[in-house]
């Protein structure tokens, strides 16, 4: 339970930082799986590449980015004139972890035609090594854009990766990583959700196994599952294959559906280590700043430019 909790003094707490926020010129933004009281102060909420984007065109100074590490270097990525903060700076990422920049040399180094696609779930350095970024919502797209006489390596997650293959036709080299917390999520969780919740609709995400996303309405990243929500007609319920932490804002966007966590344990442990407390004391102390080097920057941001021309 956090100090604010205890002493009930939330309201004050929210208060400060709001009053810090002006004073230090400062954007708050918050992963749509951060802690519901996290998104509840933010400016915006979003997938991490709509956050960046939200970032680059921000006129305030200062973003503090409540999300994990690899979202805040993409901010800093785009916008190199701003202030990145990350409140938590242990919050990382065990998917982006299962990339280096050396290990993505070695494999442009084994395969010397292939296209490397980095999924934005990767470090600033992979970014870095690679050709093209992508997301959730537009790897398909993205590997069906490379040119077909060319392998593709797809780093990092080979759920996604398997996805997008299966989804553009194409022959895809996975990486093997994956996102702990929506490849635990088994047939058989999907199956119990259904027999507890008949008459719903089913989506996941992406990085979810193959033999799950089988079984599903619908196949989408964060963004997509709220588009979904909105398409169905009122009185429509939902079994949700991501973190929990998307259920605040899809029940808070459509009050008139309901939606039901696949399974309880689709948690996301670093996604939800940000407090209020913290991202009171990141504004007031400026921590931690998001620090790149400034050729890995440039080279990370030619990977990302090439996914937007996309
Ligand atoms: Fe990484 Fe998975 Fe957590 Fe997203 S949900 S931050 S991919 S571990």
């Amino acid at each position: 339970m956090t100090s604010y909790q205890k002493t009930g003094n939330a309201d004050e707490l929210i208060r400060q930082i709001g009053e810090l926020k002006q004073e230090r010129d400062a954007l708050i933004l918050a992963h749509n799986y951060q802690r519901p009281e996290v998104q509840d102060i933010a400016d915006h909420t979003g997938d991490s590449l709509e956050l960046s984007r939200i970032a680059a065109r921000a006129r305030e100074a200062v973003i503090v980015f409540c999300g994990v590490q690899f979202m805040a270097e993409t901010a800093a990525i785009l916008c190199p004139e701003k202030t990145v903060l990350l409140p938590v700076r242990e919050a990382g990422c065990p998917l982006a972890d299962t990339a280096t920049a050396g290990q993505v040399r070695q494999m442009r180094e084994q395969y010397p035609d292939a296209v490397v696609v980095a999924y934005v779930n990767t470090s600033a350095e992979v970014k870095a090594e690679s050709d093209i970024c992508c997301t959730s919502a537009n790897a398909v797209e993205i590997v069906r854009s490379v040119n077909a006489g060319r392998p593709i390596i797809f780093v990092s997650d080979r759920n996604l990766g398997h996805y997008a293959a299966h989804m553009a036709r194409r022959r895809v080299i996975l990486w093997d990583g994956a996102c702990p917390t929506h490849a635990g999520l088994s047939v058989a969780d999907i199956r119990q959700a259904k027999k507890d919740h008949p008459k719903t609709k089913v989506m996941a995400h992406p990085e979810c196994r193959p033999e799950v996303l089988e079984l599903m309405d619908r196949v989408a990243g964060t963004a997509g599952m709220l588009a979904y929500a909105v398409e169905e007609v009122p009185g429509t319920a939902f079994i949700v294959g991501t973190d929990i932490g998307l259920i605040h804002r899809l029940q808070k966007e459509n009050p008139d559906k309901v939606f039901y966590p696949a399974t309880d344990y689709l948690v996301c442990p670093t996604m939800k280590l940000t407090t209020l407390e913290d991202v009171m004391r990141s504004l007031e102390n400026m921590e931690h700043v998001v620090k790149l080097e400034e050729s890995i920057r440039v080279k990370a941001r030619s990977a990302l430019d090439a996914m937007l021309a996309v």
